[in-house]
């Protein structure tokens, strides 16, 4: 009985064994659970990354339109043919129409003038503020010595050249009658206040004569005469001339170094009458 009563050595061995195993497996638990507390959860890991709305969107793109374009100068603004134009074009083959035209807005510009000062009211005011522009960056004193002349008047210039020079040699520095570009009410010739060199080509070389040719285009003036082109426009050189076209078509020629209105607009070169 006795020995039914004391556990056999197996039952110990196993005890022991199944005591050594809860203590294990009790260990294993508490190491286990341990790691979980201290490793970060998923959860954590995820809010910490940089989310999907701060991605940039796509309509920062700058559009085209912003872009700046240079837009090409428009020929086409003014008309060249039409007399009350501040762009038309007169010459030996181009007369004025009608041949007699009369400007509608004359003026007398508020300038020093030998014989007149009368301009189409916009040439005239740009004119006084040329002058004094030129004065207040020392061009020297200028005055007007000739602007407006009717078909009238210019029947009797020309007349005049003719009488003294032939027909050959005054067609060269004197318009026919209904060509020329004074009778537009846009053209004037300058001249410096103390005299010197009035309407001939030293004129050119004055302090006068350089500011205008350097200055002239800011003003809407363009030097209507220039040297070398008595083949294009079929006037001598006249450094004195100066032709209102306005600031944006006197600007374009001064950028583009055209020189004639002629070439600008691509007409015909006009050397003589037909
Ligand atoms: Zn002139």
């Amino acid at each position: 009985m006795t020995q039914h009563n004391r556990p056999s050595r197996r039952v110990i061995v196993l005890r022991r064994l199944l005591v050594a195993a809860g203590a294990i497996i009790v260990t294993v638990a508490l190491v286990w659970g341990l790691l979980v507390m201290l490793t970060p959860t998923p959860a954590s890991v995820e809010e910490a990354a940089p989310t999907a709305t701060a991605t940039p969107k796509p309509t920062a793109t700058p559009t085209p339109t912003s872009t700046p374009t240079p837009t090409p100068f428009d020929k086409t603004a003014h008309s060249i043919d039409n007399p009350t134009s501040v762009w038309v074009v007169a010459d030996k083959l181009r007369p004025l129409q009608p041949l007699d035209f009369y400007p509608p807005d004359l003026v007398t510009a508020d300038v020093p003038y030998a014989a007149n000062a009368t301009m189409r009211a916009e040439a005239a005011k740009a004119l006084e503020r040329m002058f004094e522009v030129a004065e207040s960056e020392g061009s020297g004193g200028m005055m007007v010595q000739n602007a407006f002349r009717s078909y009238d008047t210019q029947v009797w210039v020309y007349a005049g050249h003719v009488e003294r020079l032939g027909q050959a040699r005054a067609d060269i520095g004197s318009a026919r009658p209904g060509h020329s570009e004074h009778q537009t009410g846009l053209s004037a010739d300058i001249m410096p206040s103390n005299g010197q060199c009035a309407v001939t080509e030293c004129f050119a070389d004055t302090s006068q004569g350089v500011w205008l040719a350097e200055n002239a285009w800011r003003f809407g003036f363009h030097l209507r005469y220039p040297q070398g082109k008595t083949d294009v426009t079929g006037y001598a050189f006249e450094p004195w001339h100066y032709r209102y076209v306005g600031v944006a078509l006197s600007t374009e020629l001064h950028l583009q170094g055209i020189l004639t209105l002629e070439e600008f607009f691509g007409l015909p070169p006009a050397p003589s009458y037909r």
